[in-house]
Formats: structure tokens, C-alpha cells, sequence
């Protein structure tokens, strides 16, 4: 069975939160890691209102210092203290973020029962056996990162072919998983005759910014997209206004998705101005890109 990656949507407004959507921040789960994308305000609550416990966050990351993505920082941080958090706490981020939090979450003279590592991301920048993640920079008037999570691709066991051919399970099928030919009863099998290899999965996050060089090939072949869409290009002013503010509007986020040969775009970070009525949105994303939806708070979705 493949281990599957969970995201939960627990926060999917843009600046300002309303009754129906709290500030961004999106939960990424697959085995033992519970990665958080950004951490607005509200953030712990939403954890318990989706009945998830927030002490389970491994590592943050935080696309940039706007108070809508890390209000809600304090808070958790101080859950996590008075409720046994035990290990490192890693949050990473733009240029510029170690200065900020170590100032905005009192490092320097709040004693806590755990360690915070803060570090400033570019490129590949963790690697497990089997995943890494990735920040690539994006325009938005302050430093901000975009983030990949790329589950790697692996050498599976076909089942079929298998049975098929009578060996027996143990240390030989492990050999031919790592890609080695076996012999078995004086019978070779090769590796590529029982084996299939399964592509990479990747989770793109891109909050806030505006469209740039750098997001296409960041992207590229995301099995999911995540992205901001502040605006609405077919509105009074829409495209000036996402430029203004430096965000991108609902059909550059369908384009991205489609330039990038995306497999599903949902767009999140949205405004309260299409709060209730998503459908122009959506409407928007679709035309350029089908496989569009667009997030609501506790929303959760398997890759
Ligand atoms: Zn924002
Ligand atoms: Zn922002």
C-alpha cells in the first residue's frame, strides 16, 4: 500500500479572516510528519475544531512575515510549551524570518521546554529517505517563499507478476525492489520484469505573490496546487488592483496551473469580498484550468 499524504485546510481566508474563513494555514501529513503552511491567526483552534492535535506539528513554514500567515505563531508556540511539546520545533522561511520571530515570539528572553530552530530557506532544503521540500523566492514587496513537498517516486513490487512468478517473499523481493536482478533455483529474474517504478508526488504551495518567472518551473507537474487567489480578474479594476497589492487573481492562478502542466489546482487565500460567493471565482480558474476548486475551511483532500 502506498503511504498517502493528507493536507487539511484549516485556514483559507486572505487578509482579513471572516466568520467563515480563518486566516491561511494549511496542514500537510504524510507518516510521521505533520508539516503546517503558514500559521495565521486563530490557527490552534482550528486544529481542535478539525480534531487534530496542533502538538503533532513537526515543522512550520512560513511563506512570509504578512501578519495574516503568522499571527497565530504565539499562540500555538505557548501550547506547545505548557503541553509537553518534546522535541525541535523547525520553522523555516524567507530571507529576513529569524530576525522577525526571534523579536515577534520573544526568543531572546522567553524560556521555553523546547527547541525552536529558525531557519531561512532556498532551493532543496530538508531531504528525508522519502521526500524533500523545496522554497523558491517570490515577488511580494517583502521576502516570501513559495514551498514544494516532493513525495520521491519508488520501485514497487508488482503483485501480479509476482504470483505469476512463484518466488517466494523475504530478502530476495527486498533485492529486487532496491532495482537488483535475483537468481532464484538456478532462474534469474530480472529486476525491471517485476517491478514498476511509481512517479513522484508533488504539493506546491503558492501564497501570496505576484505572477513572476520563478512560478512556473517551480511548480511544474505539481500533482496538487495550491494557490492564492486574492482577486478576481473579470471585476472593476481586478487585474490593477491584484498588481497593486501584489497577489495574484484567480485566472493567473488557473494559468499557472495550466503553464505548469499541473495535475489539480484548489485556490485558496481568499478575499472576503467573494467570501460567500465563490462561484465568479471558480468560474474564473475553470476557463483556464478545469481541474480547479476552491478551498473552504476544513476542507481535506488525499494525494
Ligand atoms: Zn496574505
Ligand atoms: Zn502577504
Amino acid at each position: 500500500m502506498t503511504s498517502k499524504i493528507k493536507l487539511v485546510f484549516l485556514g483559507t481566508s486572505a487578509q482579513i479572516p471572516t466568520a467563515r474563513r480563518n486566516h491561511p494555514a494549511t496542514l500537510l501529513t504524510y507518516e510521521g510528519e505533520n508539516i503546517l503552511v503558514d500559521c495565521g491567526e486563530g490557527t490552534q483552534r482550528q486544529f481542535r475544531k478539525a480534531r487534530l492535535n496542533p502538538c503533532k506539528v513537526t515543522r512550520i513554514l512560513i511563506t512570509h512575515r504578512h501578519g495574516d500567515h503568522v499571527f497565530g505563531l504565539p499562540g500555538l508556540i505557548s501550547t506547545f510549551d505548557v503541553s509537553g511539546y518534546n522535541k525541535i520545533l523547525y520553522i523555516y522561511g524567507p530571507k529576513g524570518i529569524k530576525r522577525f520571530l526571534e523579536s515577534f515570539l520573544g526568543l531572546d528572553y522567553v524560556k521555553r521546554s523546547f527547541e525552536i530552530k529558525i531557519e531561512e530557506v532556498s532551493g532543496r532544503f530538508f531531504e528525508a529517505d522519502d521526500f524533500y521540500l523545496e522554497a523558491e523566492k517570490m515577488e511580494h514587496g517583502i521576502p516570501t517563499n513559495a514551498y514544494a513537498f516532493v513525495k520521491k517516486g519508488q520501485r514497487r513490487i508488482d503483485r501480479e507478476k509476482l504470483k505469476k512468478s512463484k518466488l517466494p517473499s523475504g530478502p530476495l523481493l527486498k533485492k529486487l525492489k532496491e532495482g537488483k536482478d535475483i537468481v532464484y533455483e538456478g532462474k534469474k529474474y530480472l529486476a525491471k520484469n517485476l517491478t514498476y517504478s511509481e512517479g513522484d508526488k508533488k504539493i506546491s504551495f503558492m501564497l501570496d505573490t505576484l505572477v513572476n518567472k520563478n512560478i512556473v518551473p517551480f511548480v511544474k507537474n505539481s500533482d496538487l496546487l495550491i494557490c492564492e487567489s486574492s482577486f478576481l480578474a473579470d471585476s472593476e479594476n481586478g487585474e490593477k488592483l491584484a498588481k497593486e497589492h501584489m497577489h495574484l487573481t484567480a485566472k493567473q492562478a488557473g494559468e499557472i496551473a495550466k503553464k505548469s502542466k499541473s495535475k489539480k489546482l484548489i485556490l485558496t487565500h481568499i478575499s472576503q469580498r467573494y467570501d460567500k460567493d465563490i462561484k465568479n471565482l471558480l468560474a474564473e480558474a475553470k476557463k483556464v484550468f478545469k481541474n480547479s476548486s476552491v478551498a473552504e475551511d476544513f476542507d481535506s483532500v488525499g494525494v
